[in-house]
């Protein structure tokens, strides 16, 4: 690739930053920085129920705290909902997307006896809604709420040839990765609260920024599949992928804002100086 890199760190605002998410905007600016790129923070804030101003607000804090800079404008995803649901409708004039009515209780009812689950743990959709007809379906849609799923089948049928993805070690070498998006079943691209989700709309926003380069944590290197499914499907630019090594607590679990892992601002108000988080990362 001869262009200079776009890098961005894309966190939600349903917690304080913590060592994790460090490390992914450090690594991110440090790939930039080392090349001459670019380095953007996104806001990831479409979830408006887990929310919070405080949240939001600390992340600019606690990024400069890091002693870190990125570009402005930030790009907000709450304020650019009608882009992605324009890839939506794309979606649904090709045929690749149905409305579900399914409440949960429905779906844990239909589901067999040895239900498979998806990369995350979840049960994968058995597929109720599926076989509606779809001009009945949609138009119930404008009456009820729904989600919004893609049918996953019929976007396999789409594809030219088997989906990859290029992921980038820590060396920098490049290797091929084979994308299994099937094993995310029919997954809800359009939320019942909030038309999109975070599969439409990252994917949507990594091609509109020009993104060569997304660097983010191990967690989402099964989703890549999705994200390189949608990317084909709706004719969008292909990243390559770096997903680094998780931030670890003492139990070994993945550091997560919801179980109340210190948080950056804990760690400054205790002492650390930025230059410690980093040693501490190993950066
Ligand atoms: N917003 C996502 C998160 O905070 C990260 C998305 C991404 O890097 O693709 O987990």
């Amino acid at each position: 690739m001869s262009s200079l890199p776009i890098v961005r760190f894309a966190p939600s605002p349903n917690g304080y930053l913590h060592l994790g998410h460090a490390l992914s905007a450090c690594l991110n600016q440090d790939f930039a920085a080392r090349r001459g790129g670019r380095f953007l923070l996104r806001i990831e804030d479409i979830d408006r129920s887990r929310w919070r101003p405080e949240f939001d607000q600390a992340i600019e804090e606690d990024l400069t705290w890091l002693g870190l800079d990125w570009e402005r404008p930030v790009r907000r995803q709450s304020e650019h909902y009608a882009v992605y649901q324009r890839a939506l409708t794309q979606l649904k004039e090709a045929g690749l997307i149905y409305p579900c009515f399914c409440t949960r209780g429905q779906i844990m009812r239909g589901l067999g006896p040895q239900a498979l689950r998806d990369p995350d743990g979840a049960p994968l959709y058995p597929g109720l809604c599926r076989d509606l007809s779809a001009d009945a379906a949609w138009s119930r849609a404008e009456r009820e709420p729904h989600h919004v799923r893609l049918n996953m089948q019929a976007a396999l049928l789409r594809l030219s040839q088997p989906l990859m993805w290029s992921e980038m070690e820590e060396a920098g070498n490049v290797s091929m990765c084979v994308a299994q998006p099937e094993q995310w079943g029919d997954v809800v691209l359009g939320r019942k609260d909030i038309g999109t989700s975070y599969h439409m709309a990252v994917v949507v926003d990594d091609a509109l920024q020009g993104i060569t380069q997304v660097i983010r944590g191990y967690d989402l290197y099964f989703a890549t599949a999705i994200h390189r499914l949608l990317q084909t499907l709706l004719n969008l630019p292909e990243p390559t992928y770096h997903h680094h090594r998780l931030i670890l607590d003492e139990e070994g679990h993945k550091l997560a804002k919801r179980d109340g892992a210190q948080s950056l601002r804990e760690l400054r108000a205790m002492g650390w100086s930025a230059q410690q988080v980093r040693q501490a990362l190993g950066l």
